[in-house]
């Protein structure tokens, strides 16, 4: 397992990779990698011959007040579960490095990104495409591997690909759940231990609201209200939204300082 901290660094092995005619997968993270990480790194590496796990937490899709400096960080775990995984290189830098003259002056700017995620987090997704753009222009993977479990996000790299027509192919992968049902997520370490029973309340809320539209049916509006309900029976819970979409049910909530979201695909088969 190759660490490296320098963009120029990834580069140059990546372009030898490539040149041995390896097939390079990236699986962008922001650390504190945990199993649905490795999940995306284990199916990156079952199909490309080289995986690469970039590990940056980019503030440029943090905003003032949110918890860009309590982002939980252990490199030396993230190296051994990405070696575990399958990783053969793993990406590092410093903020420093990646905007070495401060904040960028060219960035990404997503249309359509102020619902949801975006609604209760302004700017959050052109940060998060201008460093995915970043990285893809780094590591030139073939191939890029997200998580269902940040589903508005998938939906802005999707677009981001087409619409710059990135020479990437991006591959989407189910939400890793803890056995209670919790989705994995970094930021459950900083729950406290109430606060991480209280979270089971999220897949609780999606598996509840899934079954009653078997019942009832799907409207929009009765569906958001059970899925409200259901968050609102757990007293640590601040819901923030709840959205009921053709075949997707999302919330999102907050335990205690941590902001938690969560989505099931609804419809007979899992993508
Ligand atoms: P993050 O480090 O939270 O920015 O996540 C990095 C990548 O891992 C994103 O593509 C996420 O969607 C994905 N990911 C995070 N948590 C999970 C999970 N529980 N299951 C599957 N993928 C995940």
């Amino acid at each position: 397992m190759r660490v490296l901290d320098r963009g120029d660094q990834l580069r140059k092995e990546l372009d030898a990779a490539r040149a041995a005619g390896c097939r390079v997968g990236l699986v962008p993270t922001m650390g504190a990698l945990h199993e649905g990480h490795a999940s995306l790194v284990r199916r990156s590496a079952a199909e490309c011959d080289l995986t690469a796990v970039t590990v940056f937490v980019n503030p440029l899709q943090f905003n003032p007040g949110e918890d860009l400096d309590e982002y939980p960080a252990d490199l030396a775990s993230d190296i051994e579960l990405a070696t575990a995984a399958g990783a053969g290189l793993l990406f590092a830098p410093e903020v420093d490095d990646m905007f070495p003259g401060g904040p960028p002056g060219v960035t990404v700017r997503v249309a359509d990104a102020d619902v949801l995620e975006g609604a209760s987090r302004p700017g959050h997704f052109d940060g998060v495409a201008t460093v995915v753009a970043k990285l893809f222009n780094l590591a030139g993977p073939c191939r890029a591997y997200f998580g269902e479990k940040d589903w508005q996000q998938l939906g802005v790299v999707r677009r981001l690909v087409a619409d710059l027509s990135l020479p990437v192919e991006v591959v989407a992968c189910p939400t890793v759940r803890e056995a209670d049902g919790l989705a994995c997520s970094s930021r459950n370490a900083r729950l406290s231990p109430d606060e991480r029973v209280a979270a089971t309340v999220l897949y609780r809320a999606l598996t509840t609201a899934a079954a009653a539209m078997a019942v009832g049916g799907s409207d929009a509006a009765a569906v958001r209200r059970v899925l409200a309900d259901v968050v609102a029976t757990e007293p640590l819970a601040a819901l923030d939204y709840v959205e009921a979409l053709p075949d997707r049910l999302l919330v999102a909530a907050r335990f205690g300082t941590v902001r938690l979201i969560d989505n099931v695909h609804i419809g007979k088969t899992e993508i």
